[in-house]
């Protein structure tokens, strides 16, 4: 055998081991060269008579996290190749083959007439929890970081190496099309008392374990493989069947509203494929494979989801000349809401903080929310009582700016007035050293007009965070007129430390995510405005693909906050820059009926003191006036409202050089504010649709609802010349 991607020895008991350990690679991953050798070790554990069976296990830190991304969106390449070349129908047939021989390889490995086991320790998700699958037994360790899942929905795809068939003939039918849906990843335990796994162990003994159990099963099939073989949850057209497949569909339009294809082919292809022996259900699985494998969601979701993220994650914006700083000590100054929580990602990350508030007790009680967000994990098994201990020991709350000495960053979030910034910049620089870079997390202020107090402005950045801290993936980098590179390299360094995405912008009013997000919450305004019942407004949204309505969404960022904006904004630009209907919603909800959102329980919803579900306020109707009957409002213009004032607002910070990388805007948009996951972000709906479509379908809501929808000068130009987003950063990347 020719293997370098993994370690092939077989013991005195004839028990073969295949440990896959992928030279260079902190993490093995599904790739050709992957499938070549353990189609070779399949054979040779055939084809000699000594071996009675084969462990696979890993030997690196995790087992794997699935097939190779690039690789998938290689055969598109190669399909938009050959149907060029050689026609549709030949480009159609080479791309199934190809995009099949993965599960055919497993269908091999599953047949070959010796058993195999796996043997998982740390992730194994995708591809390669469908290897496992494929493995007569599986044993996982009893390991925190163990899970196994299969998380393809997230990027738009689906299990197309049988997992959708054998994981539907394990567990429950509607446990495993949950778990599907929603690209769950398992612990050990519920693994195994689910059926995905069959056993747990201690880490050191899961090779071991797998052996033993092949020694003691030489003959091992899988149980789809024998005669009588029993559907977990019964046949699908049966009195059982009948109970799981109508709530089936229904949870599937719930979850998805029917934006993902590959949720759907998830849903064809239990429902077909449990109707079929399982070599004509892994065909089935593999046709709706090919099908999403070429839909412009999935090719969207890997694009943003997977591609662009890991290269922004990676530092595609960073300076590269400037060397890796040698990050140690952050210094916070405003201990309050979004200071607090800055201080727990960065102690979770390992360094150690200086928090500061105007008084001790502030500073203390900014510290002990990580106390409280670390007692949660542990509460839920996630974090140990040593790890607390070592997080608080990294946070120093102060009230004293001397304690700022020696930091390499410091990061402000006080109170959001320029007056009070100004005193904590000049404070701040008066404490520490001139290499050390501030960060200001100002949500609406310009930074450059910010940096004009700062005496260093080379050193002076945007370093913007979105609430709650420590769920929230993205930060905006914000670059002011004299940012240095410095700089830049620090607060990506920083941003990298603390495991979550940048995006880099030039400054400018709301910077690139609150302009686009602003932009949803007046449309739910202007809507509501317009008499459009409000349950509507907010299923409206979710059906677009949000994650929550824009009503609800305004209830958890504030009212009073959004009214403060739109003043500010009238103050700042004069009336015509704000919309009067807007400005008359939200006063009267905060001014006249003190509605502040879900913080004081009354916005445009009421939340009950005792919990339980939310209510819209029925005192809407009284603000808004008369109501449009519900068979008057046409839904699909609803959406395309919602999104395409956030799409366009996208283009127009591109154009204004706001953004400058499409991969930017479109990761920016969905991490940052869950913008329709599917279309893989803002500009990408926009080049999906084509610009000339997006233009023609701006103008028609222009005219209907006004100049605020009329298509900027770029995109004009763009539907003239058929060019589209990624494109033009493609050429300018060439050139
Ligand atoms: P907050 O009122 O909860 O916290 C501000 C803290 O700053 C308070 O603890 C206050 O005591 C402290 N402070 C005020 N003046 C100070 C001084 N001179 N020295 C030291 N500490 C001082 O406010 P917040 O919601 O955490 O917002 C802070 C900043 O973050 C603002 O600039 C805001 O625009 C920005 N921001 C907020 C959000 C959000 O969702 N709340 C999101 C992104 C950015």
């Amino acid at each position: 055998m020719n293997l370098t991607n993994f370690r092939f020895e077989a013991d005195s008991d004839g028990i073969a081991t295949a440990t896959w350990d992928m030279p260079g690679r902190s993490m093995n991953v599904i790739t050709p060269e992957v499938m070549g050798e353990l189609d070779q070790i399949i054979d040779a554990v055939v084809a000699d008579e000594a071996i009675k069976g084969c462990v696979i296990t890993s030997g690196k830190e995790s087992f794997s996290g699935g097939a190779d991304l690039t690789m998938l969106q290689g055969l598109r390449d190669l399909y938009v190749k050959l149907a060029k070349e050689k026609g549709e129908q030949v480009a159609l047939q080479s791309f199934f083959d190809e995009s099949r021989k993965l599960s055919l390889l497993y269908r091999k490995l599953e047949t070959c007439g010796k058993p195999f086991a796996a043997a998982i320790h740390g992730v194994c998700l995708g591809g390669a929890f469908e290897l496992s699958l494929a493995c007569q037994y599986r044993v996982v360790s009893d390991d925190a970081s163990t899970r196994v899942g299969l998380p393809e929905i997230k990027v738009g795809l689906f299990p197309g190496a049988g997992g959708t068939q054998r994981v539907a003939r394990l567990m429950q039918t509607g446990d495993a099309l949950q778990m599907m849906f929603k690209g769950e990843q398992v612990k050990p335990l519920p693994a195994r008392n689910s059926g995905l796994v069959h056993a747990v162990a201690p880490r050191a003994d899961i090779v071991q374990n797998a052996r033993d159990w092949l020694k003691a099963n030489p003959q091992a099939t899988q149980p789809w493989d024998q005669k009588g073989f029993k559907l977990p949850s019964g046949k699908v057209h049966s009195p059982a069947g009948m109970q799981i497949w109508p709530p089936a569909s229904a949870i599937y339009r719930r979850e998805t509203n029917d934006n993902y294809p590959a949720a759907r082919a998830i849903l064809s292809a239990v429902y077909e494929g449990l109707q079929l022996p399982i070599d004509l259900a892994l065909k089935v699985e593999s046709r709706y494979f090919a099908k999403i494998l070429r839909t412009k969601e999935a090719a969207s979701m890997i694009r943003s989801l997977f591609v662009s993220m890991q290269e922004l994650n990676k530092g595609a914006r960073r300076p590269a000349e400037v060397p890796p700083s040698k990050l140690k000590k952050v210094g916070i100054v405003g201990a309050g809401f979004m200071g607090a929580g800055i201080a727990y990602v960065t102690a979770l990350a390992g360094l150690d903080v200086v928090l500061i508030d105007r008084d001790i007790e502030a500073a203390e009680k900014g510290k002990a929310y990580s106390h409280k967000l670390v007692s949660d994990q542990i509460m839920k098994g996630r974090a140990k009582t040593a790890d607390r201990d070592a997080l608080l020991a990294r946070i120093t709350p102060s009230a004293d700016y001397a304690a700022l000495k020696g930091c390499d960053l410091v990061i402000e979030a006080v109170f959001e007035d320029p007056k009070v910034k100004a005193e904590v910049i000049a404070a701040v620089e008066a404490a520490v050293g001139p290499k050390t870079i501030f960060g200001s997390n100002t949500s609406t202020l310009p930074i450059t007009g910010l940096a004009q107090t700062s005496q260093r402005p080379k050193n002076f950045i945007g370093i913007h965070f979105f609430s709650p801290v420590e769920k929230m993936l993205l930060v905006e980098v914000i670059m002011a007129k004299k940012t240095g590179d410095k700089a830049l390299a620090m607060a990506l360094d920083y941003v990298r430390a603390i495991k979550k995405t940048p995006i880099v912008v030039n400054d400018a009013r709301g910077f690139y995510a609150n302009r686009c997000v602003g932009n949803y919450l007046r449309e739910g305004h202007l809507m509501l405005m317009e008499g459009i019942p409000p349950a509507m407004i907010e299923a409206a949204g979710k059906q677009a693909g949000m994650p929550v309505g824009p009503l609800s969404l305004n209830d958890e960022v504030a009212i009073d906050l959004a009214l403060k904006i739109v003043k500010a904004t009238k103050a700042q630009l004069g009336p015509e820059a704000i919309d009067p209907a807007q400005e008359k919603l939200l006063t009267e909800m905060v001014e006249t009926h003190g509605r502040l959102g879900r913080k004081n329980r009354k916005g445009f919803y009421d939340y009950p003191e005792g919990g339980g579900p939310k209510r819209l306020w029925p005192g809407l109707a009284d603000i808004v006036g008369g109501r449009l009957a519900p068979e008057l409002v046409d839904m699909e213009e609803l959406q395309q409202r919602l999104l395409v004032t956030q799409a366009l607002e996208a283009a127009k910070t591109y154009e204004e050089g706001v953004v400058t990388d499409p991969r930017e805007a479109d990761v920016g948009s969905i991490i940052g504010f869950g913008f329709a996951p599917y279309s893989g972000g803002t500009l990408s709906f926009i080049d999906n649709m084509g610009a000339a479509a997006f233009v023609k379908l701006c103008e028609k809501l222009a005219k209907r609802h006004g100049e605020r929808f009329k298509p900027n000068r770029l995109l004009k130009r763009m539907a003239k010349t058929g060019e589209s987003f990624y494109g033009a950063a493609e050429k300018k990347a060439v050139a």
